[in-house]
C-alpha cells in the first residue's frame, strides 16, 4: 500500500539550502544596518493571548476578522492566536518588562507572521518580518529617522532605484473622528454602490472601507471625504516638519490621501515603501506612528513610531534586480580511503577547522575516483586526501580543484598554509 506523501501547510514554505544563502546574507545587512542606528533585537513567543491582537489591532480588520490562526488550548480552555504582526507582541512584552521606565527605546525583532490569506506570490500563511519600533518618542524627528533608515537600507541592498515612498497622516482622535461622520454620511448616501464588506463596515470602521482592493469599488473610495481636510493645527504642523525632514534628507516621496494601513493603531504618520515590479503584492514596507497603543496595551501613556518589512518580498526584489551570486562550497573537502584513514581523516578535519577553515568531511567510505567526484561537487577549493600511507605518516595530500596545480603531501601543519595561500 502507498504511503500518503506529507507536504507543508498550504501558504508555508520550506527554506531550502539553495535558497538560505540569500536569506542570510539579507539578515547579515540587516543587522549591520540596525546596529548602526542603535537599534536592539528584542525575541517575543510566536504565540500570544488572541486578546491582545483583538485589542491592539482592532476587532473589525482584515486581520483580526478573517487572517488569524486562532485555537483553544484544550488544556485550560484559553484562546491563543499565531501572531499576524510583531508590534502587538513587542509593545506587549515592553510594557510587561517596564522597558520604558528610563525613556524611549529603540527596539527590532524578526521572524515568521501568520496570516489566513489566499496564497500567491507575495502573500503567503507563514511570511517573515523584519521589524523596527521607536517607544517612546513623540516625533517628528523619530518618524524621519525612520523613513530616513528605511531609505538607507534600499541603497545598501540596491534597491533604492525600484522603491518609492508614499507618505499620508491620519490624524490624532479628534480630526478622526470628524471624518468618520463625514465618511458615514458619505458611504450612507451610496449604499447602493457598497459591497457586502464595506457595508458590514459602514458603522463599525467605515476608514477601512478606503483600504477597500474592490475594483468596482476604486471610483467612490477615491471621491470619498478626505481626512486631510479635517487635521487639526498641531497634526499639520507634525505632518509638516516630517515632509521638510524628507526633502533635507532627499527623499523623494508622494502624498496618499488614502493610505490608511491595516491595523488600527496608526495614527499621525504613516507610510509605504512599494515598487511595481511585484505585481499586485507591492508593498515591501510598511509602518508609522502608533501612540496609543502603549497605553491601550495597559502601559503608561508613551508615543511610538515603527515598520515592518516583508521578507519574502524582499528576496523576491533582490532576487529580480541582481544576478544569481556564486555558489558557495567549504574550502576543504577531506577524502579519505580506507580504515585507518578515515580514523585519521577525523582529527585533520577538526585540526582544519581549528584554523578557521570550512572543511567537509566525506563519510560513507567509496573509491578514491568516487570520493573526488563529490569533493568536486561540493565547490570545495581544496582536496584533503588521506590514505592509510598517510594516516600511517601522520600527513595529508593537498590538491586545488578549482586551478590547476599538482597534488602535494605535506605534514598536518603545513596544511592550512597551502590552503591559506
Ligand atoms: P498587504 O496590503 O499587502 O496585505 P498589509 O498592510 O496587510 O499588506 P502589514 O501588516 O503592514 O501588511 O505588514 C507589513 C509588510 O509585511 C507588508 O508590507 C508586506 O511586505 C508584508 N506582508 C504582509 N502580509 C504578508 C503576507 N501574507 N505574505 C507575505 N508578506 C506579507
Ligand atoms: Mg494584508
Amino acid at each position: 500500500m502507498a504511503i500518503e506523501t506529507l507536504r507543508a501547510v498550504r501558504g508555508m514554505n520550506d527554506i531550502l539550502p539553495a535558497e538560505i544563502g540569500l536569506w542570510q546574507r539579507f539578515e547579515a545587512v540587516i543587522r549591520d544596518w540596525l546596529a548602526s542606528y542603535g537599534y536592539q533585537e528584542m525575541r517575543t513567543p510566536i504565540l500570544e493571548q488572541t486578546g491582545l491582537f483583538k485589542r491592539a489591532i482592532g476587532e473589525v480588520t482584515d486581520i483580526v476578522e478573517k487572517e488569524m490562526y486562532t485555537f483553544v488550548d484544550e488544556l485550560n480552555g484559553e484562546s491563543f492566536t499565531l501572531r499576524p504582526e510583531g508590534t502587538a507582541s513587542c509593545v506587549r512584552a515592553a510594557v510587561e518588562h517596564n522597558l520604558l521606565f528610563n525613556g524611549g527605546k529603540r527596539l527590532w525583532y524578526s521572524g515568521p507572521m501568520f496570516r489566513h490569506e489566499r496564497p500567491q506570490k507575495g502573500r503567503y500563511r507563514q511570511f517573515h518580518q523584519i521589524g523596527v519600533e521607536g517607544l517612546g518618542f513623540a516625533g517628528p524627528d523619530i518618524d524621519i529617522e525612520h523613513l530616513s533608515m528605511t531609505a538607507r537600507l534600499w541603497r545598501m541592498l540596491g534597491l533604492a532605484a525600484v522603491v518609492t515612498l508614499e507618505i499620508n497622516t491620519l490624524g490624532g482622535a479628534e480630526s478622526r473622528a470628524r471624518h468618520r461622520q463625514k465618511l458615514i454620511d458619505y458611504f450612507e448616501a451610496h449604499q447602493d454602490q457598497l459591497d457586502e464588506d464595506a457595508r458590514r463596515r459602514l458603522h463599525t470602521n467605515p476608514l477601512r472601507i478606503l483600504d477597500t482592493k474592490n475594483p468596482a469599488m476604486q471610483g467612490l473610495v477615491e471621491a470619498a471625504p478626505k481626512l486631510i481636510a479635517e487635521l487639526d493645527e498641531t497634526a499639520l504642523a507634525h505632518f509638516d516638519s516630517v515632509r521638510r525632514g524628507l526633502d533635507a534628507a532627499g527623499i523623494a516621496y508622494r502624498i496618499n490621501a488614502r493610505l490608511v494601513r491595516g491595523l488600527d493603531y496608526y495614527n499621525y504618520t504613516v507610510f509605504e515603501w512599494v515598487t511595481d515590479r511585484l505585481g499586485a503584492q507591492g508593498t515591501v514596507c510598511a509602518g508609522g506612528r502608533y501612540d496609543g497603543l502603549v497605553a491601550q496595551l495597559g502601559g503608561k501613556p508613551a508615543p511610538a513610531c515603527g515598520f515592518a518589512m516583508g521578507v519574502e518580498r524582499l528576496l523576491a526584489l533582490l532576487t529580480e534586480m541582481t544576478a544569481a551570486p556564486p555558489a558557495t562550497g567549504p574550502d576543504v573537502y577531506v577524502v579519505n580511503v580506507g580504515e585507518s584513514a578515515a580514523r585519521f581523516a577525523v582529527p585533520v578535519a577538526e585540526t582544519l577547522r581549528d584554523a578557521g577553515l570550512k572543511a567537509v568531511l566525506h563519510c560513507g567510505g567509496g573509491s578514491f575516483k568516487a570520493q573526488m567526484k563529490k569533493a568536486d561537487a561540493s565547490g570545495a577549493r581544496y582536496a584533503v586526501i588521506i590514505g592509510d600511507d598517510e594516516a600511517a605518516a601522520g600527513e595529508a595530500s593537498v590538491k586545488p580543484l578549482r586551478v590547476e596545480g599538482e597534488q602535494r603531501r605535506v605534514a598536518l601543519a603545513a596544511l592550512d598554509k597551502i590552503i591559506f595561500q
